[in-house]
């Protein structure tokens, strides 16, 4: 059962260029994907590809230009935001700088009773209940809830972060980046709880990150993305073994190995992403890849089935060989 299911998604920015002409950043430029029950999906791409604008998007924080979304089976594109609000209940994210989502004047239990409050799901004594329980599961003493997010290191907030998304019993989060700005070490505590969450609670996430190295802990698919759009998806272990798009092969380069003579296949990605103001014709990412020809440039590939739930965009993916990032894949996953 699809939890989410994304269908020719599009969101473009309006931006002023000049006195009265305006121009259309194509954040996000017609994407398909979903996401099954109680499966986490990692949408992964350099930064400026469009995994924050799609993260928001679904959950109508912000209005898309086009397409359509279902949740629960239910096409929550054009609802209003009022009956939005029911859904947004089922429907929570988890931001990169719990810092700055935090109000730095509430303490953490006013913080996380609010949410419990606007969904009307606790008040009263109910409510500090729910409190010290939801700072239990995410691994906080009670007495933080009279505490403010300043006292707190930067894994702390974001357990603070979960709690309040957890709060209203939601099925599905998105975490935009929840880990990137933490130690490593500490990195490793949060994608284990939200593994544990998501056993315990049986979520469903979309889990954002610029890294192959953090999503593999944690997802069971992979998206790629680049320039708005989504160039390569397929389960994590085909992603790691078997890429078949040299955008994927170059992003897989860049995990770090435990091995450093393993050897593999370096793709170096140089230059930078294009402007999504006026992307390239044909490919968007020809004006970086070592193997574009002027096919690339003429015509645009489709995101097409190549292999059991694995499918690519790229005129040449039958001749990207894998296998080579067999290291990486069993040094990381052990
Ligand atoms: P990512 O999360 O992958 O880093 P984003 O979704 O934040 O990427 O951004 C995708 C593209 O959309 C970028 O080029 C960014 O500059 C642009 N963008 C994001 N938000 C806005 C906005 N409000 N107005 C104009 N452009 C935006
Ligand atoms: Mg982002």
């Amino acid at each position: 059962m699809r939890i989410l299911e994304v269908k020719g998604l599009k969101k473009y920015f309006p931006v002023k260029i000049g006195l009265n002409k305006t121009a259309y950043v194509k954040a996000i430029d017609n994407i398909d994907f979903f996401v099954n029950e109680k499966e986490t999906l990692g949408l992964v791409g350099e930064s400026g590809s469009g995994k924050s604008t799609t993260g928001m998007a679904i959950l109508r924080l912000l209005e898309p230009t086009s397409g359509e979304i279902l949740f629960n089976g239910k096409n929550i594109t054009k609802i209003k935001q009022r009956e939005m609000q029911k859904h947004r209940k089922d429907m929570q994210i988890v931001f990169q700088d719990p810092f700055a989502s935090l109000n730095p004047r509430w303490k953490i239990g006013k913080t996380i009773g609010e949410a419990l409050e606007i969904h009307k799901i606790a008040k009263g004594k109910d409510k500090q209940r729910r409190i010290d329980e939801l700072l239990d599961i995410v691994g906080l003493p009670s007495e933080s809830k009279n505490r403010f997010p300043h006292e707190f290191s930067g894994g702390q907030r974001q357990r603070i972060g979960i709690a309040r998304a957890l709060a209203v019993n939601p099925k599905f989060i998105v975490c935009d980046e929840p880990v990137s700005a933490l130690d490593v070490s500490v990195q490793a505590q949060i994608i284990n709880l939200l593994n544990d969450l998501k056993e315990e609670f049986g979520l469903s996430y979309l889990f954002i990150a610029h890294d192959l190295g953090v999503v593999r802990q944690i997802c069971d698919r992979l998206a790629v993305m680049y320039l708005g759009k989504i160039v390569e998806i397929a389960s994590t272990e085909d992603i790691f073994l078997k890429p078949k798009h040299p955008y994927t092969k170059a992003l897989l380069s860049a995990v770090p190995v435990a091995d450093p003579l393993a050897k593999r296949e370096e793709i170096i990605l140089s230059g930078e992403m294009p402007n999504p103001i006026s992307p390239p014709t044909g490919c968007g990412f020809r004006t970086r890849c070592h193997m574009a020809t002027d096919l690339c440039v003429d015509s645009r590939p489709n995101l097409e089935q190549i292999d059991n739930d694995h499918q690519v965009a790229c005129h040449y993916s039958d001749k990207i060989g894998g296998r080579k990032n067999v290291e990486i894949f069993a040094a990381q996953t052990t």
